[in-house]
């Protein structure tokens, strides 16, 4: 098929170039059934790879029980997911949506719904991040702190301002008596793979308490077991009080949440939010299934035993390519290389010799492989970028 003709057909805000058929493990294949060595996960999303047996079984299993019901009952998977999302969080109550966008969308009503409970009057004022990503809805792309995105779509919600991301004198700074939440990623993503000091995290979190302004946290990417932990803020020792999750949650089928303390969750009431489709059986029965395959195989712990591998190796390039690559970072299997070209060089290159990978920002190429990937897939990938790069 030829790819600008089929383009025709689509609003064109995607430059792509490939059409992929079907997965299996880390490996893509494309229409003319070449393989291709998978790094990005679909964004973050494919945890447990392609075509994972007992994932497929579980909502082929699903698919002849129950697909889709309403909100205005019970099903049983949403009432164990929840359980699961609970219990590895450490937060009380859940709300299933549909994509992480959605997630962000409700997590910024019940901080106002929150603040709006103590004050009539306020202002919902949320400090947000520069450099942050939070998706593209009206909500969502106004506490995302990249101007040319929000730009041409204003006016947005109003009362948000940006302080700079692990500094934070700068949200200090910005903290009025109108303010009501902070929003976050533990690790910035799409902004360039920035992950928050502890000094920043445990800061934000103590400065909110002293003004009950509510954190809210978007493990959306960084979540799931990415960095090495269940979510990422676990390594700071401190919890959010809205924690917004979705990508891996589902590892594929299209799911989000976003889950609340108690006192803040006791802010929303029937008729306050809702959806059609959020939570529905289908979507929670993979996200049961998820927990259940990363408790079985122990996802987190070969994150651990990977991800330095990964990183070890990245570093390896850089020494060896020091003109082309400035840094190595991240946490885990969520790693960022910065360049001194632009990363869409790279990432077109790779795509030619059977690589996928992805950029954040302009000039950063992010690496959020499927966590199933084994040291022997992360040397394939170095010798193609040594091939590359020069
Ligand atoms: C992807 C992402 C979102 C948006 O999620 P969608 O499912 O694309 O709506 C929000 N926040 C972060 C940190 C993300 O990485």
């Amino acid at each position: 098929m030829d790819i600008e003709e089929i383009s025709k057909h689509f609003i064109h805000v995607y430059n792509r170039s490939r059409i992929f058929t079907k997965g299996e493990d880390v490996y893509l294949y494309d229409d003319k059934d070449s393989k291709y060595l998978d790094m990005g996960a679909g964004i973050a999303v494919s945890a447990l790879g392609y075509s994972n047996e007992e994932y497929k079984q579980a909502l082929k299993d699903q698919i002849d029980k129950l697909i889709h019901i309403s909100n205005l009952y019970f099903n049983e998977p949403s009432i164990k997911a929840a359980g699961y999302i609970t219990e590895a969080t450490g937060l009380d109550r859940v709300f299933f949506t549909n994509s992480g966008t959605e997630a962000i969308e409700g997590a910024i009503k019940l901080a106002r719904k929150y603040a709006y409970l103590k004050n009539k009057d306020s202002k919902g004022g949320i400090i947000a991040m520069e450099h942050s990503f939070h998706g593209r809805s009206m909500g969502a792309l106004s506490v995302t702190g990249t101007k040319h995105y929000r730009e041409p779509f204003e006016p947005l919600i109003g009362g948000v301002s940006f302080a700079e991301y692990n500094n934070l004198e700068s949200v200090k700074a910005l903290v009025t008596k109108d303010t009501c939440a902070v929003i976050m990623e533990t690790l910035q993503g799409e902004g360039g793979i920035y992950p928050a000091t502890e000094e920043f995290i445990t800061g934000v979190r103590k400065l909110c308490d002293e003004n009950d302004i509510l954190l809210i946290l978007d493990e959306i990417q960084c979540g799931m077991g990415r960095t090495g932990k269940m979510f990422t803020y676990q390594y700071y020792g401190i919890k959010p009080d809205i924690l917004t999750m979705a990508k891996a949650l589902g590892c594929g089928v299209p799911v989000g949440a976003f889950a609340a303390i108690e006192r803040v969750a006791e802010a929303m009431c029937p008729g306050d939010h809702g959806t059609t489709y959020g939570g529905n059986p289908l979507a929670t029965a993979a996200v049961c299934k998820v927990f259940e395959i990363y408790k079985d195989k122990d996802i987190i712990r070969h994150v651990n035993e990977v991800a330095p591998y990964l990183y070890d190796r990245l570093c390896e390039l850089k020494e060896k390519y020091n003109t082309i690559i400035k840094d190595v970072r991240g946490k885990g299997l969520m790693l960022g290389m910065e360049l001194s070209i632009p990363a869409s060089h790279v990432v077109t290159e790779a795509l030619k010799n059977n690589l996928i990978l992805i950029s954040a920002g302009s000039n950063i190429i992010r690496f959020v492989p499927p966590l199933i990937i084994e040291k022997e897939h992360v040397d394939a990938m170095y010798n193609i970028l040594d091939r590359i790069l020069y």
